[in-house]
């Protein structure tokens, strides 16, 4: 089983690497550990897509789930058709957990199959798991959440509240938002903080996020969250998981209690999984700093362009957003001027034949917090999948793609 490309991870920046591979000539694999293509958005129901990138890849996603609100309940489907449709194999239920290596060169994975461990060979693997599972295998050295202490932005569970009144459907995407809209008289943020101060909300909760969702008597809710644990570790996961649904069920009932027209709301639907925002950051031959985000920095091996979306952090060390480091911060993002990403942030120093993608290239933990939303994912994966492609190709080493003449390939509006 012999590939130009494998792309482990079937999330916004593994669709984005299989399609651009496929449509750059590569025989490309995709290898996704769930049942489902989609990653975070369709597992953990993480909407809308955000971020702006101009990248023809993304382009096309978008337009195959019908733009930036998908709707999650056959954004697989579309995503699985779009890959079919550009030639690329695909596995559900694989998911990836060892390398195969020859020296410093990545030569392939080993899937836990339901039939059995399988062996998969390529030229190229790009690793689109958000945790980074292939890099982390292959020994590639990685950093976790804030330099300071280490701490990563918190896991949520986002879930959808239906039945709502759809004339009274309320919107509050932001802390900044809820000091301005109003329920009987008073902001959200007032209504949602006094409610926490009397344990109506739990603890951790900032502000109760309420999101445009495709129904028009759904929201998409995200509010619950956890702090203090690390992504990879199974236990903290667990505990994730338990603590997050139940604050949901609690969150419920606040939005009963609080918004006209949410009386009989219910909950639509739960994620599969809880989210997680942060986990390890991997070392390339470049990284992407806060400061490059910032002032807009044009880099001279730049892959993903015009890409904008704030320095959003979700406070590792409280709720709400993390402007200070108080336990209930409640901030705001800090604004970017559209800035470039370079290639060498997804390519490890040593080791050849691996390219990581997505949540876990090489930034530091403020500048992922800004491009790791999912429109700019689309755009670094598919930035993978041209280079990679590229690489299988012609035979060359990763690091020697000639990245600036594959610019066309990636740019919707050069
Ligand atoms: C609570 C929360 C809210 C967010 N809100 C938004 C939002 O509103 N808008 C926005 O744009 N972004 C949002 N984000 C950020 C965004 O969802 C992620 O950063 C983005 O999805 C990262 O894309 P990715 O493809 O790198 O990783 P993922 O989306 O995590 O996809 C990774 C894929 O790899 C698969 N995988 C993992 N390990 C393996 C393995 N070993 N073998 C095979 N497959 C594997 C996973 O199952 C998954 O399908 C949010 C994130 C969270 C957690």
């Amino acid at each position: 089983m012999k590939y130009d490309v494998i792309v482990v991870g079937g999330g916004p920046a593994g669709v984005g690497a299989a399609l651009a591979a496929a449509e750059n000539g590569a025989k490309t694999l995709l290898l996704e550990r769930y049942g489902r293509l989609g990653g975070t958005a369709v597992q953990s129901l993480v909407g809308p897509f955000l971020g702006r990138a101009d990248s023809i890849y993304k382009d096309k996603i978008l337009a195959a789930v019908g733009g930036d609100t998908g709707d999650f309940q056959k954004m697989d489907l579309q995503l699985y058709d779009l890959l079919a449709g550009a030639g690329v194999e695909i596995l559900l239920h694989a998911g990836v957990h060892h390398v195969i290596q020859e020296g410093n060169k990545v030569t392939g994975v080993v899937a836990d199959l339901p039939d059995g461990p399988a062996e998969f060979h390529a030229a190229v693997i790009i690793d689109a798991t958000g945790d980074g599972t292939v890099a982390f295998q292959a020994g590639v050295p990685f950093e976790i959440g804030r330099r300071e202490d280490g701490l990563t932005q918190p896991m949520s569970v986002m879930f959808t509240v239906g039945e709502i009144v759809p004339e009274k459907r309320f919107f509050c995407g932001s802390e900044e938002m809820a000091r301005m809209v109003k329920v009987n008289g008073r902001t959200w943020e007032e209504i949602t903080l006094e409610a926490r101060d009397q344990g109506r909300l739990p603890a951790m909760v900032g502000v109760v996020r309420l999101y445009r969702a495709v129904h028009p008597d759904q929201n998409i809710v995200n509010a619950a969250q956890i702090n203090f644990r690390n992504g990879t570790s199974a236990a903290d996961l667990t505990r994730a998981e338990i603590e997050c649904r139940r604050q949901a069920w609690q969150i419920l009932e606040f939005l009963r209690q609080s918004l006209p027209g949410y009386e009989n709301a219910r909950i639509a639907c739960m994620p599969a999984a809880v989210g997680v925002r942060e986990t390890r950051r991997f070392e390339g031959c470049a990284r992407l700093e806060k400061a490059d985000c910032l002032s807009g920095r044009v880099f001279e091996d730049a892959v993903v362009f015009d890409a904008a979306f704030g320095i959003d952090i979700h406070n590792p060390a409280g709720c709400g957003q993390a402007a200070g480091q108080d336990r209930f911060a409640t901030g705001s993002a800090e604004q970017v001027h559209p800035y470039t990403i370079p290639y060498g942030t997804m390519v490890p120093r040593e080791i050849d034949g691996l390219l990581f993608t997505g949540r876990c290239i090489s930034a530091s933990h403020e500048a992922l917090a800004s491009c790791r939303v999912m429109c700019i994912a689309m755009a670094l994966g598919s930035a993978a999948g041209v280079a990679g492609a590229y690489a299988a190709r012609h035979g060359v080493p990763l690091r020697a793609v000639p990245v600036k003449q594959l610019a066309g390939r990636l740019h919707a509006n050069p």
